[in-house]
């Protein structure tokens, strides 16, 4: 396994790659690697010839306020779970290496960018669409992979894929849980022991949101404010948004019809977290 800190040093493995005919998978991360990001890695090493793994906390996507200096970068452990996974390559550049100053161009994503996280973190998905954006001109994948439980950003790179004309598929893949049910994230290392208990609620208010649709509950006014009821009962838990919305367009909706997605940000103390149920609703 490759470990390159240069775009250059990582054009160089990736042309070699394609001279010995290989298709390229990417998995763009920032790192803390968990079982979640190991499953993209997995679907990248089923499907491509060689697999490069981008690790990097990309300053653009982050606030002012946010948690970029204090997010977690355990490089040796990313290197060693990348090892055990075959990856071929690792990316894994400085913030100057990426962003030479000056430097002046942002990719945006209109109106899909603006609501759920985009209207609590404004700019964030600005910063993902331009890193995303480079990380596909950098390594130039035949596929690449994101999680489903950044909902609103997968539903972003698909359509800056289709309207940018990027020659790259794109693969969703579902989200990893905790055993009981917490959607893994490098930020759930932040929670306390008595926040990591409570942090159960986001997805149990999921799947009785899921289950009340299923037999037959069609408001989602009614599905958000019951959501909304059961995080309230997690005495640490701060509900950021739940949002009912049409999983193509991520606007909200009155009427649960169609592929849809109900998401929700949740604050404990500091920490912030994210789960979404996407699914087909028969009328
Ligand atoms: P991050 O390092 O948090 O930026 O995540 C890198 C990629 O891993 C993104 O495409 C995420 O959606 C994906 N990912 C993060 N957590 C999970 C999870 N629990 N299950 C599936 N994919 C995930």
């Amino acid at each position: 396994m490759r470990i390159c800190e240069r775009i250059d040093e990582l054009r160089e493995q990736v042309s070699a790659a394609r001279r010995r005919g290989l298709t390229v998978g990417l998995v763009p991360t920032m790192g803390a690697l968990h079982e979640g990001h190991l499953q993209l890695v997995r679907s990248a090493r089923a499907e491509t010839g060689i697999v490069a793994v981008s690790v990097f906390v990309n300053p653009s996507q982050f606030g002012p306020h946010e948690d970029l200096s204090r997010y977690p970068r355990p490089f040796g452990s990313d290197v060693r779970q990348c090892e055990a996974e075959a990856v071929d390559v690792i990316f894994h550049p400085q913030p100057a290496e990426m962003y030479p100053s000056p430097y002046h161009t942002y990719v945006e994503v209109y109106d899909l960018q603006n609501g759920l996280c985009g209207s609590t973190r404004p700019g964030h998905f600005r910063g993902v669409a331009t890193v995303v954006l480079k990380l596909f001109n950098i390594v130039q994948p035949d596929i690449a992979y994101f999680g489903q439980k950044d909902g609103q950003q997968a539903r972003i790179i698909q359509q800056m894929v289709r309207d940018l004309n990027l020659p790259v598929a794109i693969r969703v893949c579902e989200t990893v849980r905790e055993a009981d049910g917490l959607a893994m994230s490098s930020r759930n290392q932040y929670l306390d022991a008595e926040q990591r208990r409570q942090a159960t609620v986001l997805y149990s208010s999921l799947v009785e949101a899921r289950t009340r649709i299923e037999n037959g509950e069609r408001d989602a006014r009614a599905i958000v404010r019951r959501i909304a009821e059961h995080i309230a009962k997690a005495p640490d838990a701060q509900l950021d948004y739940v949002e009912a919305v049409d999983l193509e367009t991520l606007r909200p909706i009155e009427t649960l019809r169609g592929q849809i997605m109900i998401a929700l940000a949740v604050r404990f103390g500091a920490t912030r977290l994210i789960d979404n149920l996407q699914m087909q609703v028969a009328t």
